[in-house]
């Protein structure tokens, strides 16, 4: 490991102690902190903050207490338990890494990071967490917190996405690592990231860390890490077709496994250019009795930004052909979805059943309109 510059000699001992005093030990992944719970827990939290994930994973680990557990449920209850967390690709990589382990690791989490970083969705920061929260191994860890605790406290400049600022870091992550209690001190520096050093009002005066901080000695810790160059978000438009039968059944369809919300439950798509009534008629034989706009919304990726053109559109009678078919099912807007749907289309859902008063009768069908 490489050899960390001063003063790195006090920001473990100093970090320890303030755990001691103040860090979190009663996390629910951290009764008990087996491999599997730290591993969920980790992905749970990667871009979400603990206090919107704690309830996630408390339903999470209800249903799959196990890894063989998740390995054997469908992929869509999965996704349904995940739907408002966001970033789906770490579901499916959960699921499709938990099915990988049953088959060829007898259902255990492995304990080399080399061989946990072959699984889907697991990199070199959750490999160390796991390890060393988990097993106390000695393994650094490197998240969203930690790189901006370590750039502030040694001045490091750059942007951590770049290839040799992120090994700046990963060298200092593993030359601060004490001699013991790793995982206690792993924990200390997410705690730290997220209590104290935070993004935007570091609270210095009460940080373990501060006598030695570079950053904070000089008052530039709004300087570090610094951010990501800016690049325009390409836009992409698309249409989106909330078709509702009479009884208050609207049509989802599933996504392609990979791709924007890959594999959650969705409304049928269309392009702009086409036309809503003439797709109805294609794909379902059915003449809209009615199209109507919905609100326009957008949506952010991290490489664009789609803005969802949503329209609803009544039809009299639902076709037979495709009740049952394969990745199409009619969601009863008077139940609870019990599928895995993007927070955008759980809206427009909802805002649906508001339109069609749903626990009245949908003022479309009581005019007898028939296609
Ligand atoms: S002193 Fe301030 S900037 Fe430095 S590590 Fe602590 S909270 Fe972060």
């Amino acid at each position: 490991m490489a050899e960390a510059p001063e003063p790195a000699a006090s920001l473990a001992p100093a970090l320890l102690a303030w755990f001691d005093r103040e860090g979190r030990k009663d996390l629910p992944w951290q009764r008990p902190a087996t491999p599997y719970r730290v591993w969920v827990s980790e992905i749970m939290l990667q871009q979400t903050q603990v206090a919107v994930v704690i309830p996630f994973f408390e339903r999470f680990m209800a249903r799959f207490p196990s890894v063989a557990d998740l390995a054997a449920a469908h992929l869509d209850e999965v996704l349904h338990l995940w739907s408002g967390l966001g970033y789906y690709a770490r579901a499916r990589h959960l699921h499709a890494a938990a099915r990988h382990l049953v088959t060829e690791h007898g259902g255990e989490l492995p304990s080399e990071p080399a061989a946990l970083q072959a699984l889907p969705g697991i990199g070199r920061s959750t490999a160390g967490a796991i390890l060393s929260l988990a097993l106390g191994q000695r393994q650094a860890i490197l998240d969203g917190n930690v790189k901006r605790v370590l750039a502030r406290y040694y001045a490091v400049p750059g942007w951590p996405g770049q290839a040799a600022v992120a090994q700046r870091l990963w060298g200092l992550a593993e030359a601060c690592l004490p001699a013991r209690r790793v995982g206690d001190y792993n924990q200390a520096l997410m705690d730290l990231g997220a209590t104290l050093c935070t993004r935007r009002a570091p609270a210095c005066t009460r940080c373990p860390l501060a006598r030695d901080c570079l950053a904070f000695a000089v008052g530039s810790q709004a300087a570090y890490p610094a951010p990501k160059p800016r690049r325009e978000r390409p836009v992409r438009r698309t249409r989106l077709l909330a078709i509702h039968g009479p009884a208050g059944e609207v049509l989802l369809q599933r996504r392609p496994p990979v791709g924007v919300w890959g594999g959650l439950w969705s409304l049928p798509e269309c392009r702009v250019d086409e036309d809503p009534g003439a797709w109805c008629r294609e794909h379902l034989g059915r003449v809209p009795l009615q199209v109507e706009g919905l609100a326009l919304r957008h949506h952010d990726f991290s490489h664009f930004r789609l803005v969802i053109e949503p329209l609803r559109l009544a039809i009299a009678t639902l076709p037979a052909a495709i009740a049952e078919g394969d990745g199409c099912l009619w969601h009863d807007l008077h139940r609870p979805v019990g599928v895995g749907l993007a927070a955008p289309i759980a809206r427009i859902l909802a805002e649906l059943a508001e339109a069609l008063h749903i626990d009245g009768h949908p003022s479309i069908y009581e005019e007898g309109a028939s296609s």
